[in-house]
């Protein structure tokens, strides 16, 4: 029914502005102009040294390292939960470790360390991960996979926020910057508590589309190379029958032992044949086919993958994802029940409340790692942290089972002087991008640029100015890993 229809309708009904009302709506012209001017507002101002945008993957870490070098710290969340993607989108946490199984005579070396780690002995207290599950098959894909259980991950993160004091604004969505030249003098956050202002000496953007960095002006670009994702979490399944199933349908392609409710040397992860019709519908949907678990009785991230006609910055284009993706999702709960022994009653435990990105904008920084840098296993003298995962092993590796160093002007933004970035923001060639995007190369990049940016603060220099040796011993001193 158009404008026009919908007036006769109500006419009709002897609805209209002749009827009784004691508003006249019909005076209210909605028809003036495409734009309306917001009149101007006093926001009440909050102060601190660090505003961390984003509480996911990255936010997390970065706010933690930034408050437990002394800075007043805020972390702006617009979800209830700090964690993000690593709770919503993948498999298991890639990955801790080097990829040394494909390369004899190399040592198995844990790589990243600090901050990232310790939420992992966090969550092992509390039975919340698998541990750092070596792979026993498919072991020159990843040789460690990290499964974590969410909801866990959201409440140990927290909790770990709140005793290193940092101000959690969760509920909150960063919704612009206030700009001083080419410096960031704070950012605009709204909530059901009003709009406020957040007033800081240094930032860091960790909200995966790179919202901070482009309300202040930074230069980006929107790859749109990836396919979105949204995960399900299926629950009342029987792993070990599952396990048999596919055993039966041919081999089993991957697998990983660890902890899964609360026993060791358990399935945590795997990946096999699942037959031809339920390949055939899977495929449909997008659905992947690696699973893991921390749980009996239960399938995380079971990914629905697919590419947005558009782009992943429309509202509109997102809208239609959002509802494909659901569709999707149902339609992979009904073909575990319908083809999977073990499965008959299984039902949708959690999904990802939005659609997942693996890219969103991408931040131009003081240097962009080239995909040469990570195969060759490249290490530059502002190195903040070593990484050697490669999602695209065994086509891609870091040489020799090595690592490569992600350099600090990686993650400091060109054009701003007090802002850094940390997460799947940075590397703009896509076969770089699947090593640095990974989850634990962006926490340890969280811990890099929230030391950073509070060491910035408390010198009251911009991003730029900050002595590489006094970066490098905070690192040191908050427990990270350097190969030399
Ligand atoms: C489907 C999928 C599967 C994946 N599988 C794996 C895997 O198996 N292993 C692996 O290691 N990696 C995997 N990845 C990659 C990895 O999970 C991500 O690259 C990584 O988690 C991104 O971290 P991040 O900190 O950049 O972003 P996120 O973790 O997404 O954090 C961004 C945070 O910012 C918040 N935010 C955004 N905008 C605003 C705003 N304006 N105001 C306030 N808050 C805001 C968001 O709510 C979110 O919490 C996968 C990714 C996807 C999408």
């Amino acid at each position: 029914m158009n404008r026009r229809e919908f007036s006769k309708h109500m006419l009709m009904l002897g609805i209209g502005a002749q009827a009784s009302c004691t508003v006249d709506m019909s005076k209210v012209d909605i028809n003036l102009g495409n734009y309306y001017e917001e009149p101007a507002k006093k926001l009440p101002v909050r102060k601190f040294d660090v505003v961390v945008a984003g509480g996911g993957t990255a936010g997390v870490v970065a706010a933690l390292a930034a408050a437990r070098q002394g800075a007043k710290t805020a972390l702006i969340e617009v979800k209830g939960y700090p964690g993000g993607t690593v709770t919503e989108g993948g498999t298991a946490l890639h990955s801790f470790y080097n990829l040394w199984k494909a390369f004899p005579g190399v040592k198995k070396r844990q790589v990243v360390r600090g901050i990232p780690q310790e939420i992992i002995d966090r969550l092992m207290k509390v039975g919340g991960t698998s541990g750092h599950a070596e792979m026993s098959k498919g072991y020159d894909f990843d040789s460690i996979c990290t499964a974590i259980d969410t909801e866990l991950y959201k409440l140990v993160t927290m909790q770990m926020l709140a005793e290193a004091g940092v101000f959690i604004a969760v509920n909150t969505m960063l919704t612009g910057a206030i700009m001083d030249g080419a410096r960031i003098k704070g950012v605009i956050a709204e909530s059901r508590s009003g709009r406020e202002a957040f007033y800081a000496k240094s930032f860091v953007d960790c909200t995966a589309y790179g919202d901070l960095a482009a309300f202040a002006g930074a230069d980006y670009k929107v790859p749109n190379d990836y396919a979105c994702c949204n995960s399900v979490g299926i629950g009342n399944v029987d792993i070990d029958k599952y396990h048999d199933f596919m055993k039966s349908n041919g081999q089993i392609e991957q697998i990983a032992f660890g902890t899964r409710s609360g026993e060791p040397d358990k399935i945590v992860r795997v990946q096999g044949p699942r037959g031809q019709a339920f390949s055939a519908e899977a495929n449909k949907i997008g659905m992947s086919s690696v699973t893991t678990t921390v749980h009996d009785n239960y399938l995380m991230f079971i990914k629905c993958n697919f590419k947005v006609p558009g782009t992943v910055l429309s509202r509109d284009d997102m809208a239609k994802a959002e509802l494909e993706v659901r569709k999707r999702m149902a339609k992979a709960v009904e073909l575990f029940r319908k083809y999977v022994p073990g499965c008959e009653k299984a039902f949708m435990a959690r999904t990802s409340p939005t659609l997942c990105i693996r890219r969103g904008r991408l931040i131009t920084c003081d240097y962009d790692i080239t995909h040469e840098d990570v195969i060759e296993g490249r290490h530059f003298d502002d190195d903040v942290m070593a990484y050697g995962f490669h999602d695209s092993a065994p086509r891609f590796q870091v040489k020799n089972g090595g690592t490569y160093g992600i350099p600090y002007r990686a993650l400091r933004v060109a054009s701003i002087e007090n802002l850094l970035v940390a997460g799947m923001m940075i590397t703009s060639d896509h076969r770089a991008h699947m090593s640095t995007r990974n989850t634990v190369s962006c926490m340890g990049q969280g811990q890099a640029t929230g030391t950073a940016s509070a060491l910035c603060a408390a010198k009251n220099c911009g991003t730029r100015d900050l002595r590489y040796s006094e970066l490098r011993k905070a690192l040191v001193n908050g427990g990270v890993y350097f190969e030399s």
